[in-house]
This record gives C-alpha cells, sequence and structure tokens, in this order.
C-alpha cells in the first residue's frame, strides 16, 4: 500500500521545549487509515493534523470499541531518530484488536507508516534533555449504527506528541494509594490489552487518590484484592533483600515493553528476577522487617518511576528514605542511554527512523 502525503499549508509554532509537560502539544500531521468490511484496511494517508468528522452514532462513542499504543522517538546527539522496539507495540496493538474484535492491522506496514509521519514532522522532534517525541496509534470503530456488535467501518489514527518528564516530579519519587476498593481488571477480561475502557474504569480511584496527594493507585487482583497487578498506567516492580520480583502476567495487567526490557537487562546483570504471585501482605511484611529495599513503576511515558511511599489501608510504608534507589537509577540510565543512543544497544531495541 502506498502512502499519499498532504503536507499542511499553516505550520503551527513549536511549543517551548523546556516547558512541555507530557501530551499537551499535536505535531502538523497526523496518519490515516480505514477499515471497511470487503474491502480491508485501505487508503493509508499523512494528512494536516485537525479534527476528525465522526457520525454522532459512531459506534466507539456508544460501545467504547477503541484500542491504542503508546511508543517514543528519540532524537540522538548524532541528529539521528530511533524508535524503541516498535515491532512489540505493533504486536500488541494487535493482541488488543483480537480481544476487541477489531481486525488485525500489517504490523511491518504499521511500522513503517510511523517512521514516514515522523519523518514528515520531523522538526517537530524535540532535542532538549529528557524529551522525546511520544507517538499514539489508535483504532475505533466508526460505523454510523446503535446497537452492539464489531464495527465494520474503521479508523486507524496515529498523532505525534513532543513531550517532557510524564510526572512533574520527573525522576523524584512518587506517592502510590493501594486501592482496596476499586479494580481495574478481571481475569478473562480485557486488562492484558490497551483500550480506552480499562481507564474508563480506573479514573474514579485515581481520582480519588489524587485528593488524598497520590500520583496514582496500586492494583490489587479482582478476586481477592491481595495480590498486586500494576500502577495505574505503569507496571510495578520490587526489590526485596536483593532480589526483583514483579507480577506474572495473568491476563489482567498490562505486559508492558518496559517491563520485559528491564527483565532483559537485569538478567544480563546477573540479577535475579522472579515473576510470580506478590501480595501486598508479602510486601508490607518485607517493609517490616527491613528488606523493602526499592518499588518502582515502568512504562514508556516514565520509563522508570520511582516509587517513594505507598499507602495500604492505614500503613504508610516509606521507601528508600523516598529516595530512588541504585537499582532504579541504574535501569534508568541503561534504558534512556539506549534509547537516546548514549550508549551502545547490545540488545538491537532501537530502530532507526
Ligand atoms: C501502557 C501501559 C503500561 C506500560 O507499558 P509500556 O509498553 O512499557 O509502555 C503499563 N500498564 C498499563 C495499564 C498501560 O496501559
Amino acid at each position: 500500500m502506498q502512502i499519499t502525503i498532504t503536507r499542511t499549508q499553516s505550520p503551527k509554532a513549536k511549543p517551548d521545549q523546556n516547558n512541555l509537560g507530557f501530551g499537551n502539544y499535536f505535531t502538523d500531521h497526523m496518519f490515516l487509515m480505514n477499515y471497511d468490511e470487503g474491502k480491508g484496511w485501505h487508503s493509508p494517508r499523512i494528512v494536516p493534523y485537525g479534527p476528525l468528522s465522526l457520525d454522532p452514532s459512531a459506534m466507539c462513542l456508544h460501545y467504547g470499541q477503541e484500542v491504542f499504543e503508546g511508543l517514543k522517538a528519540y532524537r540522538a546527539a548524532d541528529g539521528s531518530v530511533s524508535l524503541f522496539r516498535p515491532d512489540k507495540n505493533m504486536a500488541r496493538l494487535n493482541l488488543s484488536n483480537d480481544r476487541l474484535c477489531i481486525p488485525p492491522i500489517n504490523e511491518e506496514f504499521a511500522v513503517e507508516a510511523i517512521k514516514e509521519l515522523i519523518r514528515v514532522d520531523e522538526d517537530w522532534i524535540p532535542t532538549a534533555d529528557g524529551t522525546s517525541l511520544y507517538i499514539r496509534p489508535f483504532i475505533f470503530a466508526a460505523d454510523p449504527f446503535i446497537g452492539v456488535r464489531p464495527g465494520k467501518n474503521l479508523i486507524f489514527c496515529v498523532i505525534l506528541s513532543p513531550v517532557g518528564a510524564y510526572y512533574p516530579e520527573g525522576l523524584n519519587p512518587v506517592k502510590i494509594y493501594v486501592e482496596s476498593n476499586y479494580v481495574r481488571a478481571v481475569k478473562g477480561g480485557m486488562g492484558f490489552t490497551k483500550a480506552g475502557g480499562n481507564y474508563a474504569a480506573s479514573l474514579k480511584a485515581q481520582g480519588d487518590a489524587y485528593k488524598l496527594g497520590f500520583s496514582q493507585v496500586l492494583w490489587l487482583d479482582g478476586v481477592e484484592r491481595k495480590y498486586i497487578e500494576e500502577v495505574g498506567t505503569m507496571n510495578v516492580f520490587f526489590v526485596i533483600d536483593g532480589v526483583i520480583v514483579t507480577p506474572e502476567l495473568t491476563g489482567s495487567i498490562l505486559g508492558g515493553v518496559t517491563r520485559t526490557s528491564c527483565i532483559d537487562i537485569l538478567k544480563n546483570w546477573g540479577m535475579s528476577v522472579q515473576e510470580r504471585p506478590i501480595s501486598i501482605q508479602e510486601v508490607a511484611d518485607a517493609y517490616d522487617a527491613g528488606k523493602l529495599d526499592e518499588v518502582f513503576g515502568t512504562g514508556t511515558a516514565a520509563v522508570i518511576s520511582p516509587v517513594g511511599l505507598l499507602r495500604w489501608e492505614n500503613k504508610d510504608m516509606n521507601i528508600n528514605g523516598g529516595e530512588i534507589g541504585k537499582i532504579s537509577q541504574k535501569l534508568y540510565d541503561t534504558l534512556t542511554g539506549i534509547q537516546w543512543g548514549k550508549i551502545e544497544d547490545t540488545f538491537g531495541w532501537t530502530v532507526k527512523v
């Protein structure tokens, strides 16, 4: 398939690179492609960024048939631009598609489309320290129809946003509230997919935690409220007595690209990593025994986010004196070093645009 390109006649002013925040600004172009039953995916095109016209009965607005991805493009000191494991994101997009009855996309083609869009908006990739270009591919059902069935007319869109740190705290430890009332996902549901609906279900708990001064919630399993799942937009790792533990992927947890990459790096360093069920009680016990060395979240947006405080019911666990731990810091330096081309990518993870 040939991607047609229509360039904007009115490029926007670029935002201040030192004040980007996250998800506030969008580039001059976007990628679009349509799916129509009987025709398959067709008409891939890059067009000026702007509002989409949808029928008010568009199915996604009523039944939430929508999936998305999130990855970043990084500019290296030599001016070159790379993506980090984009094949993993496109494979996961198809995993989400399958669960939400969305027709699969061609993964290689989607990576090529993303690269082409980045080339068109290349001058939007920020260069300031710690900044990157966030890439948001998403697919939704646009059929004008009121009734519950999978969409037959879908739209695949990719937009780009120059970003700085995800949390205003940057690499400083965040406060996390352990949620014992609401749940995010259950086995058999769609917790393992990146779907907008999962986030809609999380907003209430997130809002309550925010009011209490916490950045995000730590979700527990939906059946017993006992086992740890993940943090709002991140997978979670614990360092207990020198051993690294992260919840195994059970179907209700999102399999993060950053999570897998961290596991690979840690194993490469010869450290012991366990993917297994871990209860919040085990974490509290480790804390009481003085063995909870570090807690950190992993995700594309924040990369590594150290946790400085974990509140579970009436118990406040202050981790590593509220400072970033050694392993968190080393992982952050290694991952971002590979992503920004500052250290050699011995894993072969980066892909030049
Ligand atoms: C995207 C996401 C993550 C992190 O995944 P990465 O591929 O590392 O960015 C973790 N949990 C949830 C719920 C997510 O949506």
